[in-house]
This record gives C-alpha cells, sequence and structure tokens, in this order.
C-alpha cells in the first residue's frame, strides 16, 4: 500500500540553517568574534564520546571553536560544578555544552544548573525551561527546537492541532509538550502509567515519539494522515517508531537516521551563534 506521505528530511533542513548560519560566523569574524563551544565529557562512556566527537567536528565545518573539557569518570559535582563555573566565567566561551548523562555518583542537575544562562546553548536549565514554558526567549533545548524547525520548515501546520507526545523527560518530552503549546496546539503528554496508549495516540494529528524503546510506536496506532516525528535514537540506529508500519499511515514521518538527530546539532550551532552575538552586542 502506497501514500503520498511527505518523508521529513533533517539533512536537508540542518543544510539550509547551517547555510544561514556560515554567514553570520563569517560576520562575527568580520568584528573579531569566532564563536566557540566548549563541551565538558565526564568520563569514558564511548557513545558520549562519538556524540561530543559528532558536535567538535560540526564546530568546527562551520568555522565555531570547540573547546573540549575532558573529566575523568572519578571526578566529583564540586570539581565538575567549578569547571563549569570556569566557563562561565571566560569570555572567549560564548556556550556551555555537558555531556549527558555523566557517571554515576554525580548530580547532574546540580552540574547543569551550574551553567550560567547566558552561555545555556543546550537549554538544559531550569531558569531556561520556564523562561521557554513562558515563552520569553532562551535557547530552548536542543531536539525540542529541531522538532519544531522540522514542522515550521515543512510549514505543517500546529495551531489548533491534537499534538501527542510520548514521553516527559525534561531535555525532550516535557519542552517539546510545551513549546507545542505555546504553538496552540491541543497537547496530551504520555508517560510509562498512561492507560490506553494506542487511543491516546490514534487521536493524535501530530506525533512525537519520545520514549527511548526501539519502534515503540506502532503503526496501527497512527491515524491516518497524521505528522509522526520520531526523536528516538536507540543502538543499531533505530528509532523510537516502527518507520515501516507508521509511514503507510502517516501524512508525513521522519526517518531515522536524518529526521530530528541532524537538526538538533543544528540547533546547538544556532543558539551558539546566536549566544556569541549576543555577547558580541553587549562588548
Ligand atoms: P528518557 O529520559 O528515558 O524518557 C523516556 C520517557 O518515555 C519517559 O517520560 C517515560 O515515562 C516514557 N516511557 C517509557 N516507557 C514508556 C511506555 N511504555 N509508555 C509510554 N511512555 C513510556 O528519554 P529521553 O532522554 O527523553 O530520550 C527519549 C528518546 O529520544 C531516546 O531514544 C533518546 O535516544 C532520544 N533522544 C534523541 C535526541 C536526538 O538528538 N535525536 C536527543 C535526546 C534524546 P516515565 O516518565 O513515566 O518514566
Amino acid at each position: 500500500m502506497t501514500n503520498n506521505r511527505l518523508v521529513l528530511d533533517g539533512e536537508a533542513v540542518a543544510k539550509e540553517i547551517k547555510e544561514q548560519l556560515a554567514v553570520r560566523v563569517r560576520r562575527l569574524a568580520e568584528a573579531g568574534v569566532t564563536p566557540c563551544l566548549a563541551t565538558v565529557l565526564v568520563g569514558d562512556d564511548p557513545s558520549s564520546a562519538t556524540y561530543v566527537r559528532m558536535k567538535r567536528s560540526a564546530c568546527r565545518r562551520l568555522g565555531i571553536d570547540s573547546r573540549l573539557v575532558q573529566l575523568g569518570r572519578e571526578t566529583t559535582t564540586a570539581q565538575l560544578v567549578a569547571a563549569i563555573r570556569e566557563l562561565n566565567a571566560d569570555p572567549a566561551v560564548h556556550g556551555i555544552l555537558l555531556q549527558h548523562p555523566v557517571p554515576h555518583g554525580i548530580d547532574e542537575r546540580a552540574a547543569f544548573e551550574a551553567i550560567g544562562i547566558a552561555k545555556d546553548v543546550d537549554g538544559v536549565t531550569m531558569l531556561g525551561f520556564a523562561q521557554n514554558a513562558f515563552g520569553v526567549a532562551a535557547f530552548p533545548s536542543c531536539t525540542p527546537a529541531a522538532i519544531m524547525a522540522l514542522l515550521d520548515y515543512y510549514r505543517l501546520p500546529i495551531a489548533g492541532k491534537r499534538a501527542v507526545v510520548v514521553g516527559r523527560s525534561p531535555i525532550l518530552g516535557k519542552p517539546v509538550s510545551l513549546m507545542l503549546l505555546n504553538r496552540n496546539a491541543t497537547v496530551t503528554i504520555c508517560h510509562s502509567q498512561t492507560v490506553d496508549l494506542p487511543a491516546a495516540v490514534g487521536a493524535a494529528d501530530i506525533v512525537v515519539a519520545a520514549v527511548g524503546k526501539p519502534r515503540f510506536i506502532r503503526g496501527e496506532w497512527i491515524k491516518e494522515g497524521a505528522v509522526v516525528i520520531d526523536a528516538g535514537y536507540n543502538p543499531g540506529n533505530v528509532g523510537d517508531v516502527d518507520y515501516e508500519a507508521c509511514a503507510v499511515r502517516a501524512g508525513a514521518i521522519t526517518p531515522v537516521p536524518g529526521g530530528v538527530g541532524p537538526v538538533t546539532i543544528a540547533m546547538l550551532l544556532q543558539a551558539t551563534v546566536d549566544a556569541a552575538e549576543a555577547m558580541a552586542r553587549q562588548r
């Protein structure tokens, strides 16, 4: 069975955003400013190291400086907080990214909260979350921002639509729910204790999967013509959506890989450039 579904191409969206950013990076360079993202990596988790490598090389390709602060797995919360505070105080650093999860034993929330709001380009602080919830300008969490950018790039209507977000994590499910609400969607947030998830998903015009379970969202749950956004990324390059089965019914769908992921990195670069421009204006 085929339909006229639209495959939401995250690589194309990311390419366009990065082209616009390259112009802004050149303008900053003319003013003597090189945007700089500091990445803090704690411990030796191989997938965290891979994510950091990907983000750093994306920075370099765009002319953004990328500084790596690497700390051992025995680092204490106090040491991590001190390292982050040093970056807050460094005028050459415009954005701070703490790669997470951090090793057990570190208070991750305390470390996030040490990031100054002006440099919270990954949108992980409680203040940043609250500002976004209020619709006040702040750097949003990158994956939620990427989801909104994808919907906007393809001019998919949000206002008045019934959006169902599966997952309520502070960096993904909750902020994207509030961003959809701020754009006048009617939002339902589902989680592990939701009763009758298939019925909730089946009522959605827009489904956002942010569960962390491979191929969790089933094709038969999807309403004909719904927009399906898969924020999931599981081992083996598999999303949280059963792509083949959902694509048959969806009006538009993101693939994994090549959907939300590339746009997420573009959002991080964009926030770093925004931060550099804001700091340059204050000089
Ligand atoms: P998380 O913190 O583990 O949260 C998962 C959420 O899913 C929780 O709210 C949980 O509910 C809910 N959930 C778990 N089992 C469920 C079930 N059976 N029915 C309904 N809801 C259920 O994960 P996360 O950090 O938000 O990440 C979610 C996914 O997005 C992962 O695949 C991750 O790899 C991916 N991700 C992708 C990017 C990207 O750039 N594309 C960035 C970040 C994350 P409870 O709250 O009740 O436990």
